[in-house]
């Protein structure tokens, strides 16, 4: 597969007439946008293992802020304080010796402290926050500097990548999400009712919706998947299928 679709991506980037590479002097972007639990994580990081690419999960870093600043004393209202704790740490993604993600927070690997359940609520607050978006972006922006990545997150390919060469956003519905999300919480062992999880995203999906930074929305030219009927395999599959074209 990898070596079916490489020539493909190097004949298309090479194109000077490519509006795309005014931008972006260097391998390809992918963004993956979509609501909670509409399956982008899992298949981001298939998408860009198949195609050798860096995944960049842009929520854990939104929880690495979320969880950076429940360890502060900044109030989450205190735009300069917050100002200054982000100024003053770094976020990174790096992978680990089994190669999963892993999230370091001033150094330190967060990367399942960061999937509490207090940890989703805040970031999801603390993304409605222009100056969290903004140093965030920065961040996001660098990584994506030379290309080959498949981001993934709310405002990938709207508001931090506007020029990828390939934009999908994945969705499904309310109840197949509340259930993937229950199964992979109850797989970590924890306690959260279907009900419960189910309130929250809801929760999420209007704070990520109707924020007036960077909202959640599809990006006019991203490729719509309702991935509620569809196994991972096949959404993969589906991507894989464009971005070879
Ligand atoms: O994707 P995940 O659930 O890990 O993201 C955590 C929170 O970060 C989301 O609820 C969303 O509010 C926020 N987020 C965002 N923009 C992104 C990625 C995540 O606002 N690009």
């Amino acid at each position: 597969m990898c070596f079916r679709i490489f020539p493909k991506i190097f004949q298309y980037t090479e194109d000077p007439k490519n509006l795309i590479m005014a931008h972006r002097k260097n391998g390809i972007i992918i963004t993956i946008d979509g609501p909670s639990g509409a399956g982008k994580s899992t298949v981001a990081q298939i998408v860009a293992e198949k195609l050798g690419l860096l995944y960049i999960d842009t929520g854990a870093m939104y929880r690495a802020v979320a969880l950076l600043v429940a360890r502060s004393s900044i109030n989450t209202d205190n735009d300069e304080g917050l100002e200054r704790l982000l100024r003053t740490s770094t976020i990174k993604i790096d992978r680990n010796s089994n190669n999963n993600v892993k999230v370091l927070l001033n150094n330190e690997d967060v990367s399942d402290k960061i999937r509490r359940p207090e940890i989703s609520r805040l970031s999801s607050y603390l993304a409605t926050k222009r100056v969290v978006r903004n140093r965030l972006k920065v961040i996001q922006m660098d990584m994506g500097t030379k290309g080959n990545i498949v981001a993934e997150g709310r405002d990938m390919g709207t508001y931090v990548f506007p020029h990828a060469d390939f934009k999908f956003y994945l969705d499904a519905s309310l109840d197949e999400r509340a259930r993937r999300r229950w199964l992979q919480l109850n797989a970590s062992g924890s306690r959260l009712g279907l009900h419960e999880i189910k309130s929250e995203i809801e929760q999420r999906d209007i704070q990520d919706k109707e924020r007036s930074e960077s909202p959640l929305h599809p990006a006019r030219n991203a490729v719509i998947i309702d991935t509620t009927k569809l196994s991972t395999d096949e959404v993969v599959e589906i991507i894989l299928s464009e971005v070879n074209n």
